[in-house]
């Protein structure tokens, strides 16, 4: 018999999922609070039921006892941040391979993450968790500048860094409404709503990621990846190159710290996606770990194609209870060639007429894959508002150093086409 996943609420553009399970003759049933009939077409998909997931995530949660008699699921899995606290309790509820509820919201809730990093003995940022502006009187003695962010948020929405306490106020009130209006739909856990505002010193230096995966709490580093130095005031996403083109010990120390994270969450089982930057003094300071492969495939790949490790397929086999001594412990020392993934800046706002310049990539011969999410002829706001990702580019090179290139090489060949430019 075939293995069969619940896969829930999957972002249908990116393939690698669908791709890998058929290899493995895995079969998919995906699980949306979307119209599914589009997933229908799909590799491995053999059935899409509609759940209510952030709806009525209660009703969700019995209604899949029912759907589970009807498709025998040998492992529920989900891939985005928002699903990753409904899924643990899925898991639970079933008595499947899952992550622990309490550890999936410690993953979701970055004000949680901070209490339990450093009661683990990790240097945090400072932070403040606000609820009510009432509350803003506690910020007036900040260190300026800082960041002002939702607790529960995705995708850099939201997140801003103030230079002083009215622009601390306004950033406040904007996520605040972007609670209002998103977040509080998306956070939901059993014990209560988590999303907040959070307030937290500028962590100024590299930012750096780890893929990580644990099986009965051994925490394995799969990757380390350079994801530039931010600036501010907001945080479009941008690059991923791995492996980066620093010193083996900065690495080592990196992928220790992500993996003291993991621990500390109680993420003793399953995917980790952990983003850290370098304080003054050169520390690796977590900003947060996902419970969770990393967004839109970016953590498959570089990690696959860096590291040779197939981060997907190891992810069903920990489900399906199938690990091998061939995949676990992971071999993380065949390091051949660095990969990258390029997130297109917006380059502007307003309705987006084209992208030019995708032919010159796709023959570019480090490219790999190109996602292509973008929708000619719809609004699109700047940040910190987010309204989807464009382009995504995976590229595959002999050296770090030639994935650098390879990015500024996109960076003059893609440019986006804007009309009627938006008005804040
Ligand atoms: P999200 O969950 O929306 O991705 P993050 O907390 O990861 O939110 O923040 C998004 C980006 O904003 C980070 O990748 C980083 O570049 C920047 N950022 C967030 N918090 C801090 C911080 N305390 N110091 C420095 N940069 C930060
Ligand atoms: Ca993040």
């Amino acid at each position: 018999m075939p293995l069969r996943i619940a896969l829930i609420h999957p972002t249908l553009g990116v393939p690698f999922i669908f791709d890998i399970a058929s290899r493995n003759g895995i079969e998919l049933i995906v699980i949306s609070p979307d119209d599914t009939a589009e997933a229908e077409a799909f590799p491995a998909v053999i059935g899409c039921e509609f759940l209510p997931i952030y709806d009525a995530p209660e009703q969700a949660l019995t209604s899949l006892e029912a759907l589970h008699k009807k498709w025998n699921f040998d492992g529920i899995m989900s891939v985005k941040e928002p699903s990753v606290v409904w899924t643990a309790a899925a898991a639970n509820r079933l008595g499947l391979p899952g992550i622990s509820p309490d550890a999936a919201m410690a993953a979701r809730d970055k004000s949680m993450m901070r209490r339990l990093f450093e009661e683990a003995g990790l240097t945090v940022p400072r932070n403040i968790t606000l609820e009510h502006s009432n509350e803003l009187e506690h910020c007036r003695s900040l260190t300026f500048p800082c960041i002002v962010k939702p607790s529960s948020g995705l995708n850099s929405a939201g997140v801003q860094l103030v230079q002083d306490f009215a622009q601390l106020c306004k950033a406040f009130t904007y996520v605040e409404q972007l609670n209002q209006d998103v977040y509080r739909h998306l956070s939901w856990h059993q014990s209560g709503n988590f999303a907040k505002v959070l307030i937290e010193e500028f962590i100024n230096g590299p930012e750096f990621v780890v893929e990580l995966f644990a099986v009965d709490g051994e925490v394995h580093a799969l990757n380390c990846g350079y994801k530039g130095i931010p600036q501010g005031p907001y945080f479009e996403e941008s690059v991923y190159l791995c492996p980066p083109d620093v010193e083996p010990t900065l690495i080592t120390n990196i992928q220790h710290t992500a993996i003291a994270g993991m621990k500390a969450l109680g993420l003793t089982n399953g995917p980790g996606h952990c983003e850290l930057r370098l304080n003054h003094e050169g520390t690796p300071i977590i900003l947060e770990i996902g419970a969770r492969l990393g967004g839109a495939g970016c953590a498959h790949f570089n990690v696959e194609a860096s590291n040779r490790i197939d981060f997907i397929g190891l992810y069903f086999h920990w489900l399906t209870n199938t690990l091998t001594p061939e995949n676990w412990p992971p071999d993380t020392t065949g390091l051949s060639k660095a990969a990258s993934s390029w997130i297109m800046p917006l380059g502007g706002s307003g309705v987006l007429l084209s992208i030019k310049g995708l032919d010159a990539v796709n023959k570019h011969p480090d490219t790999r894959y190109i996602l292509d999410f973008s929708h000619p002829g719809k609004h699109y706001r700047p940040y910190p508002d987010f309204d989807g990702f464009l382009i995504i580019v995976f590229g595959q090179h002999n050296s770090p150093q030639m994935g650098e290139e390879y990015f500024k090489f996109l960076e003059s060949t893609l440019k986006t086409h804007w009309g009627q430019q938006h008005v804040k």
